[in-house]
């Protein structure tokens, strides 16, 4: 007797389908499932016994062999319980064979013979699509998830009794409400409860707008934290296809919401300073998605960056640049999607206070910022100090600057639409632009390039950091409707890019070369700016 039922499991976020093949031989009482099954698979067996008996369906004693197709992938998680449960009851004659066809199942078994919810749904739901599989079963506490994904039969079930009840057409399939269509984010908090801060406001609209990345540097309580909080808002809301793709990953993660369990706001990740590598790019094993992969498509803020430990960071680089993490493990290598926004903030030194009220030596103060490694800040396009508010400021004396978010998130809708009409594939961000194309994209006018070209030579950037001058370059030209970077944008661009280093002596760029601009008489290079 030989029965095949189909299935999926999660590897990475990606739902991986599975063939499970069961076959029944006579001969001495044997179970054994093949096919690399991990932990977690191999002790299903025990569930799937008792839930079969629980149900009075006990199965006599034979040689049973169970195969999980492809067998050269190693597989984990609880979710096979359910179709090896199905595939024995079929090889044993309790539910006809003919529907399996074009069903899959997935969900773990408890004792009772009750199908509990696994980790992943929605990543096997999208995979079934497609695949074009007619019908998924799957436990009906995950079974809204599932049926967020459009064009998928969904069958929550509660006990392996219903999934028999169901198979042989005694029973009806459960009724799933709907998903409610169209429904609104929640709110956001307003850039305009912030006070003052005419620059860093204006830092955040320009990394909203092109996807750049945003260090702040400034005392404690000049209102960092604040500021990142409020980028969500200036994004734009998720598309329904990046809706999936970030609740995928919270759902792989185990983070979804009973009562809501499609992700519909855009991530904002803050995670704690002591975190370990794994937490922050993601491991264990089987490989999870870490904080930089809770953050896809949404921001992910390390607030006192220095505090972070420095082999921690160094993770960051390579994710920063190419939008994914990959995990490698001995037999397989898992990849995350980690499309972030990164937004950081530090003090300026290790009590915070930084000018004439510090009480650090110099010692302990370049102990602080090297903890930064030059690579790292060299990937952070926007670097801008956030002063003490004054007194006006805060009473709202000194007029507002900036703007509300409403204002502000359409400037950056506008931009936004602009940089993917412009030169590539749909949202495409003017931080992600490949450095083979930049020139082409960020094409200065002539003007603009003098300009850059004398910032180069005055402040000794690297070929990565001109690089992503232009880029900021060309989305301030974006945010203007500006077909070609100018002086203007230029002048913007390099200011944001190494205002903090030439205000603190920080390792961006080439910190040796401003002071050595300075000390050889050149004049500013920012008439308007009230850096130095
Ligand atoms: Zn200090």
């Amino acid at each position: 007797m030989l029965a095949v039922v189909h299935s999926y499991w999660v590897h990475g976020v990606e739902g991986q389908p599975v063939t499970v093949e069961v076959k029944v031989q006579t001969g001495l009482p044997i179970f054994t499932v093949v096919g690399l099954p991990a932990g977690a698979v191999r002790e299903g067996k025990e569930r799937v016994f008792a839930a079969l008996a629980q149900s009075g369906m006990a199965l006599p004693p034979r040689r049973i062999t169970v195969n999980l197709a492809p067998a050269d992938m190693p597989k984990s998680g609880s979710g096979f319980d359910l179709p090896i449960a199905v595939a024995l009851l079929t090889a044993f004659g309790h539910v006809p064979a003919d529907p399996l066809g074009n069903c899959a199942f997935v969900g773990e078994l408890g004792l009772d013979a009750s199908v509990r919810p696994i980790r992943g749904v929605i990543a096997l739901s999208m995979s079934c699509r497609a695949q074009r599989m007619k019908r998924l079963f799957v436990p009906l506490d995950n079974a809204r998830e599932a049926a967020a994904v459009p064009g998928v039969e969904v069958v929550g079930v509660e006990s392996l009794h219903q999934v028999v009840g169901l198979l042989r057409g005694d029973l009806e399939p459960p009724y799933i409400p709907p998903r409610p269509a169209g429904r609104a984010p929640r709110s956001q908090p307003d850039l305009g409860d912030v006070r003052g801060q005419p620059l860093a406001k204006r830092a955040l609209v320009i990394a909203a707008a092109g996807g750049h990345s945003l260090l702040m540097s400034g005392p404690p309580g000049a209102g960092k934290t604040m500021l990142a909080r409020r980028l969500p808002g200036l994004l734009p809301p998720l598309a329904e296809a990046e809706s999936l793709e970030v609740t995928r990953v919270h759902s792989v993660a185990g983070l979804l919401d009973d009562d809501d369990p499609v992700k519909t706001d855009r991530p904002f990740r803050a995670p704690h300073h002591t975190i370990s590598a794994g937490g922050l790019i993601g491991g264990g094993n089987p490989p999870r998605p870490g904080e930089i992969s809770l953050a896809h498509l949404g921001v992910l803020f390390l607030d006192e960056l220095p505090e972070f430990n420095r082999s921690v960071l160094e993770t960051l680089r390579q994710p920063v640049e190419s939008g994914h993490v990959r995990i490698a493990r001995v037999r397989h290598t898992v990849t995350f999607p980690a499309r972030f926004q990164l937004i950081a903030a530090m003090n300026p030194c290790p009590c915070g206070q930084v000018g004439e009220d510090c009480v650090c030596a110099d010692r302990d103060i370049a102990r602080y910022r090297s903890r930064l490694s030059g690579p790292l800040l060299d990937r952070i396009d926007l670097q801008v100090h956030v002063g003490p508010v004054t007194w006006h400021e805060l009473t709202g004396a000194a007029g507002e600057s900036g703007g509300d978010s409403a204002a502000a998130s359409v400037r950056v809708a506008g931009a936004r639409r602009l940089q993917s009409r412009g030169y590539s594939r749909d949202g495409a961000l003017n931080a992600l632009v490949p450095a083979r194309r930049v020139m082409r994209v960020c094409c200065l006018s002539d003007s603009g390039s003098r300009l850059l070209e004398d910032g180069i030579a005055r402040y000794g950037l690297s070929a990565r950091s001109v690089h992503r001058t232009l880029r900021v370059a060309r989305t301030i030209s974006d945010l203007a409707r500006k077909e070609h970077p100018g002086t203007r944008e230029v002048a913007e661009a390099l200011r944001l890019r190494v205002g903090l280093a030439r205000r603190s002596g920080m390792p961006a760029g080439r910190p040796r070369t401003a002071p050595a601009a300075r000390a050889a008489g050149v004049a500013p290079l920012f008439p308007g700016a009230s850096t130095d």
